[in-house]
């Protein structure tokens, strides 16, 4: 099997499946319990979260939220904010090639009846400044603007944005950084609240978090008993809170390495492509190398797809959350790419574990699909 699909999932590491495991074992209390097995978990929840502040580099000014991963961490930052704060302000700011947990909740809120800005993307992939300054104003009272891009790969201008919100002191930033953490330098201080998730770096599924100001509030998705200091109610994942402690420490320990590995395997395959005609390779100077995102000229994307997948070789087409709707990818459209373009493009996305020889495979197998069938 070829794996490009990482930007989907990433295949856990051991020792997360190990830490998993063995708390599952020997730790399986409810940490809200308060005989002292219960309690010692709780206060192992306190020292991950204090880990990870640290990992990250943020101070006691933030909290770590655990909950099932990035679309609920997306859900519950901006509906949350939204809710508890329209008094404030009426005003929300995203950008149009958002995931769809960021895109669809936005829509939500326009029907709720928020007055929601779509921000273009420039020609580098990134947010045109004079239209954000044009828009925010003293009603906005978040925006919300991922940091690398899930289907592309380019990395938004998240600092220069953070710059311009900071003068509007009702105004929070939150940034989706399911495809960010691990996967491109990043000032995650320069924003107000932030989402990961851990099966996007090596770790297990269902767990992930959202990382704010503790002086930020919001209101709940789930109410119950409260937990997550009242936001995320229903009883903690303690094994997989310290398996995802693990994924996370490893993944900034390891980060220069791994992404030295991946731009080597990104330029390989950049050099194989450009060679096929066929292929219209999506690049821009800010991006990770984790992601190649290109569209076919005359061939259908879904077919090769499926063709590279019958000889086990793994891609996506669209967003993978995405690709069973065979729309045209919204992220290329609002990159003023052109419709056939944007429904017959390919996502390579890389993992610590891919090869140049996989790249080298690859390549062999793809220009023979793309001779074979037609268009
Ligand atoms: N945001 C982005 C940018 C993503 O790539 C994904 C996963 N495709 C999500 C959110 C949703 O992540 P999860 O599966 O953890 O809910």
């Amino acid at each position: 099997m070829i794996y490009f699909d990482n930007a989907s999932s990433t295949k856990p590491d051991k020792e997360a499946l190990d830490i998993f495991y063995e708390n599952s074992i020997e730790k399986f209390f409810n940490p809200n319990s308060i005989f002292i097995a219960g309690v010692r978990n709780f206060n192992d929840i306190r020292r991950f979260k204090d880990k990870i502040l640290k990992d990250f580099k943020l101070d006691s000014s933030y909290e770590v939220i655990f909950n099932s991963g990035a679309t609920e961490s997306n859900n519950l930052m901006i509906l949350g904010y939204a809710r508890k704060n329209k008094n404030r302000g009426n005003r929300i700011i995203t950008t149009k090639v958002e995931h769809d947990s960021v895109l669809f909740v936005f829509k939500q809120l326009e029907k709720e009846g928020f007055d929601v800005v779509y921000l273009d993307i420039n020609q580098n992939g990134e947010v045109d400044l004079d239209q954000f300054n044009n828009v925010i104003n003293d009603k906005t009272i978040l925006v919300s603007i991922m940091g690398v891009n899930n289907e592309v790969g380019f990395a938004l201008n998240i600092d220069e944005i953070s710059k311009i919100v900071r003068k509007f002191p009702k105004c929070v930033l939150h940034s989706d950084c399911a495809q960010t953490l691990g996967k491109y330098p990043f000032n995650y201080s320069s924003c107000d609240a932030f989402t990961i998730s851990a099966h996007k770096i090596y770790g297990i599924k269902g767990i992930g978090a959202l990382i704010k100001r503790k002086k930020i509030n919001l209101e709940p998705i789930f109410y119950g008993g409260g937990q997550e200091n009242g936001l995320r109610s229903g009883t903690q994942d303690f094994p997989a809170i310290a398996s995802f402690s693990y994924s996370i420490n490893k993944v900034f320990a390891d980060f220069n390495k791994n992404y030295k590995h991946a731009e080597q395997l990104k330029n390989h395959l950049i050099d194989g492509l450009s060679k096929n005609e066929e292929v219209i390779l999506h690049l821009y100077e800010k991006s990770t190398p984790y992601v190649l995102n290109f569209s076919l000229k005359t061939k259908k994307a879904s077919v090769v797809v499926e063709a590279l997948s019958n000889l086990n070789i793994f891609v996506s087409s669209v967003s993978a959350c995405n690709s069973k709707k065979e729309e045209p990818s919204h992220v290329l459209l609002a990159l003023n790419k052109s419709l056939k373009e944007a429904h017959n493009s390919i996502r390579l996305s890389f993992s610590k574990d891919n090869t140049i020889e996989e790249c080298d495979l690859f390549l062999v197998e793809f220009n023979r699909i793309i001779e074979r069938i037609r268009g």
